[in-house]
């Protein structure tokens, strides 16, 4: 599953060769940038969903492409994680409020690393999606982001927060399949050790809900798979 494309700006490439192994083991497409000109020309042509961006780096610094990346209009919308030496250079670029979305301190933990990633694509992916959608349909079901409602022909349905949240990021994925290990990282967060079992038994309330006496199935199981919505 294609989970993200992550564009590295790093001029040591002993890091930029740490932090490539391990996104792509996780999923995510990679491409990097030694140097700050290269890097900016690679945002601009590829518009990646997230960089990671060194800050001292040759040619143009990580400062000046950060502000160039938040000022221009059709790029401002792609989230930057600042990589920095040493704290003293985090505070001052935190004082200097350039507009990066995070920022993390060398030398760092692949998983300290890994979870800010996911924590800023998802709150990029949740702004973007109630941006576009106002409300999303699946066949005769509505369902309303902003109100949190799900509804069929004006009758709205009572779901519990965790059914209402698989019901939208399937809705958003429609036509893929999604895991219950991604559904569950998903809505249960990074940090819940629950089984995957829980993603079964939410469903299956969810499906008794939305397709009870309406003889519709709008939720497919992929068997050994996953779930989703075609
Ligand atoms: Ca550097």
């Amino acid at each position: 599953m294609d989970i993200g494309h992550i564009l590295i700006i790093e001029d040591e490439e002993h890091i930029v060769e740490l932090i490539k192994f391990n996104l792509e083991n996780n999923g995510y497409k990679v491409s990097y940038a030694l140097d700050g000109q290269k890097g900016l020309e690679m945002i601009e042509n590829e518009q990646p969903d997230l960089v990671l961006l060194d800050l001292m780096l040759p040619k143009v610094d990580g400062i000046d492409i950060c502000n160039r990346v938040k000022n221009n209009k059709n790029l401002k919308e792609i989230p930057i994680i600042m990589l920095t030496a040493k704290s003293g250079e985090t505070d001052k670029i935190v004082g200097l409020e350039i507009g990066a979305d995070d920022y993390i301190t060398k030398p760092f933990s692949v998983r300290e690393l890994l979870a800010r990633i996911k924590v800023v694509l998802r709150r990029y992916q949740n702004t973007k999606s109630s941006d576009m959608e106002g409300s999303l349909t699946v066949d005769d079901l509505v369902i309303d982001i902003d109100k949190h409602e799900v509804s069929r022909e004006g009758i709205v349905f009572e779901l519990t927060l965790k059914e209402f949240e698989l019901l939208r990021i399937l809705a958003l994925n429609k036509g893929r399949v999604l895991s219950r290990s991604y559904l569950l990282d998903e809505i249960w967060g990074y940090d819940y050790f629950g089984e995957t079992r829980t993603v079964d038994v939410h469903i299956r309330h969810l499906r008794s809900k939305i397709e009870e006496g309406s003889g519709k199935k709008y939720i497919e199981t992929v068997r050994g798979v996953g779930y989703k919505i075609k």
